[in-house]
């Protein structure tokens, strides 16, 4: 669901990622808490250089002939590689699965022991049936956010240390270039995270830590002490993991950044 009416999308093309007095809900490679506005510019251009590690690329498996779309401004020379519109179009449509794996899986009653019940604690704390209720209905918002004219690509040099943002004021997903190091898992986690701020999620108030910190651990550990359904239910990062973890029958020890 739109929060805001869509600007024009050639306004907005290359426009900086942080426009003062925008609202930015980005997923930031170096720490858990992520920018909000643009006073984190500085440490941006600071962390600029700082490039992720170079995965190896797997083979796309799916068999499928049909050729990528040409997504907005996903140039070599803009992305930086040289197979951005396959590899976007691939981690759309793995986000996308993410989402209606875990909103088939919410329709469900987590029985003791079971991949929901475990991911429902990990990511969510035990939400309530009507938390996850609510969490079900966010992810049923999200899936119009994958829509290919949704997602446009930024240059480095505006990017920053972040990997992917939702921007309020063009409602568009942007991709950065840091995006593009990470496995095909990890590239679906983020859009996930993404979408849900275009659904609404932590649309105000300060980003919360996400997954990686001690606020979210990766791996087989608990929530800490002062997390609750209502922290996760407002941290984008929850939404991607745990759709993630449904969708893959366990969790990944990563944490994506
Ligand atoms: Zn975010």
């Amino acid at each position: 669901m739109p929060l805001l009416k869509k600007e024009s999308a050639v306004k907005s093309s290359q426009a900086p990622l942080a426009p003062v007095g925008g609202r930015l809900c980005m997923r930031s490679r170096n720490s858990g808490a992520s920018a909000t506005n643009a006073s984190n510019q500085a440490a941006q251009r600071r962390l600029s250089f700082g490039l992720g590690p170079q995965v190896q690329r797997q083979p796309d498996s799916s068999g499928s002939a049909a050729a990528a779309p040409s997504y907005r401004d996903c140039t070599e020379s803009i992305t930086g590689v040289s197979d951005a519109n396959e590899q976007l179009e691939a981690a759309r449509i793995r986000a996308r699965d993410f989402v209606q794996a875990a909103i088939a899986a919410l329709g469900k009653t987590p029985t003791a022991g079971s991949v929901l019940a475990t991911a429902l604690a990990r990511h969510f704390v035990d939400p309530t049936e009507e938390q996850r209720v609510q969490i079900r209905a966010t992810y049923r918002q999200m899936l119009p956010a994958f829509r290919v004219p949704n997602f446009i690509c930024n240059r480095q040099n505006i990017c920053g240390d972040f990997q992917a943002g939702w921007l309020a004021d063009d409602d568009l997903i942007h991709v950065c270039p840091l995006f593009w190091a990470l496995d095909r898992t990890c590239q679906a986690i983020v859009l996930v995270h993404e979408a849900a701020h275009d659904a609404g999620i932590n649309v105000s108030g300060p980003h919360p830590f996400g997954r990686g910190t001690a606020t979210y651990p990766a791996g087989n550990k608990p929530p800490p002490d002062g997390e609750t359904p209502a922290t996760r239910m407002e941290n984008a990062d929850a939404y991607g993991f745990f759709a993630a973890h449904i969708w893959r029958s366990g969790d990944t020890g990563k944490s994506c950044r």
